[in-house]
Parts: C-alpha cells; sequence; structure tokens
C-alpha cells in the first residue's frame, strides 16, 4: 500500500493505492501521524483489493484516530464490496461519493463516473444501474458490476452520511 498526503485548507485527503492487507495497519499508524486536519478524507478510488486481514487492521487502527472525523471519498468497487460485506469496516467513517464503471460493448471503452452520496441511496443506487449514453460512440454503456445493490444496502446503514 502506497498513500500521498495532501493538505487542504479544511482537511487532510489521503490516496490510498494499492491493497488493503497486512500492512495496512502501519501505514494508518503514519497517516495519523503525518495528517495536519483534524478532518481525514480517504480518497479510495486506487483501492486494488482488500483482503480479510486489511479489513480486520483497519477496523484495529481506526480506534486510535480519537477526536478525529473521517470520510472516503471516491469509493470503487473493491471498497464498496467490502463494507457491503464486513458492516464494521467502514467505521465510524462515513461515505461521501462513489464511483461506477461503466463498459460500452460497442467500441469497448471504459468510463469511470462519480456519484456524491448526498441523496438518497435508492436514487445513488437506479443512477448506478442505468446504462449511460458513451462519451465516445452514443452507444449505450452499462455499469461493469452489481455495485448499485451495495449502495441500497450501504444506505440502509446510514454510510452516506454522518454517524454518532
Ligand atoms: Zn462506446
Amino acid at each position: 500500500m502506497e498513500h500521498r498526503i495532501q493538505e487542504q485548507p479544511d482537511r487532510t485527503v489521503v490516496e490510498l493505492i494499492g491493497d488493503i492487507d497486512g500492512g495496512i495497519a502501519q501505514a494508518l499508524a503514519a497517516i495519523r501521524t503525518a495528517a495536519k486536519s483534524r478532518t481525514i478524507v480517504f480518497d479510495c478510488s486506487r483501492i486494488t483489493r482488500i483482503n480479510s486481514v486489511g479489513i480486520a487492521q483497519w477496523m484495529g487502527a481506526m480506534k486510535q484516530y480519537t477526536g478525529t472525523s473521517y470520510r472516503y471519498a471516491f469509493c470503487n468497487e473493491q471498497f464498496i464490496d467490502a463494507a457491503v460485506m464486513i458492516p464494521q469496516f467502514p467505521c465510524e467513517g462515513w461515505i461521501e461519493s462513489v464511483t461506477v464503471d461503466y463498459h460500452c460493448e460497442p467500441c469497448g471503452s471504459v468510463e469511470r463516473v462519480v456519484y456524491p452520496c448526498d441523496g438518497d441511496a435508492e436514487t445513488l443506487a437506479a443512477q448506478a444501474e442505468e446504462p449511460r449514453t458513451c462519451a465516445k460512440c452514443g452507444g449505450a454503456a452499462e455499469p461493469m458490476s452489481d455495485i448499485g445493490v451495495g449502495f441500497e444496502t450501504l444506505g440502509e446503514r446510514a454510510c452516506f452520511r454522518p454517524r454518532r
């Protein structure tokens, strides 16, 4: 796992690149020490794989993030899958945006679309499940996974708004 920290006026943005596995506890401890803001946003668009050891370490490491509010942005399919499977995984963090990949059969292009999670989860799910007009050829691009179903589950668990 590599990570890149970017300080913004009101938040520390941490891009996570690679696998969430046995090395994540160490990375999260380093991030916590380095972050200047008390609001940390994890950019989850470049997570490649999440395994059970990684999830267990994540949940343990987050107990040290006291006095810090954290969120997840640009959550990809790997992240959403893990969050659906393990309800405790996102911990106290909330999901502020998700990504959906669409594949256009006629021209073979893949487009990644970012959806903010500020509305209701059912609308988000319906939006994510519908085909989109391909930007390249005008054909019908289909979502590459059933990620929309996951959005409904996470919405029911109140993952899309700040938690108490
Ligand atoms: Zn196309």
